[in-house]
């Protein structure tokens, strides 16, 4: 019984997490935000480091940002299962190493490609399409919120465009 509310706690931490962490952080990052496009998506992609050499400290409240989703749910799990939000977040590091092993050094064997197609998980080649092209393959450990995500950005950008036009236009002409 204990296992299960371990797996359960677990497994919500992980969709709640990444739920947030996608419509509420990672989309509206790439619409509005600067340092995910800047940090994330570069090579080095550490916050810390970025945030040293150009002596940006708001960097570092950015890569913040991307983990606070999977703690916020914490106080809530925890009545469920204190082992399970573990597991949860030790899961939840781990699909962070494993996606960022991107291609031509690794390359998911065949039968987990197939699992993780079939349970929605994001595999490192669908977050290495994410990474080269800032608008595809949200939904960093679960691939399912990848389509919600792209319309949930396509609308951002709607009110960006829109929010900018009324802006232009209320200033006075020069
Ligand atoms: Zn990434
Ligand atoms: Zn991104």
């Amino acid at each position: 019984m204990d296992v299960i509310k371990a797996l359960a706690a677990a497994g919500l931490l992980l969709l709640l997490g990444d739920f947030v962490a996608t419509f509420c952080y990672h989309v509206p990052e790439h619409v509005f935000g600067k340092f995910h496009n800047i940090v994330h998506h570069s090579p080095r992609r550490s916050f810390v480091r970025y945030a040293l050499r150009t002596r940006q400290p708001l960097a570092l409240l950015d890569g913040f940002c991307s983990a606070l989703p999977y703690f916020a749910f914490v106080p809530l799990l925890w009545l469920l299962s204190p082992w399970g939000i573990a597991l949860g977040l030790l899961l939840a590091e781990g699909h962070v190493i494993w996606r960022h092993r991107f291609p031509p050094q690794y390359c998911t064997p065949d039968w987990l490609k197939i699992l993780c197609r079939w349970i929605g998980i994001t595999t490192p080649e669908r977050h290495w399409i994410h990474h080269r092209y800032g608008y595809r393959a949200f939904g960093d450990i679960f691939s399912f919120y990848g389509k919600p995500a792209e319309m949930w950005l396509i609308w951002l950008r709607w009110v960006k465009r829109k929010g900018l036009a009324s802006g232009t236009e209320a200033s006075p002409a020069p």
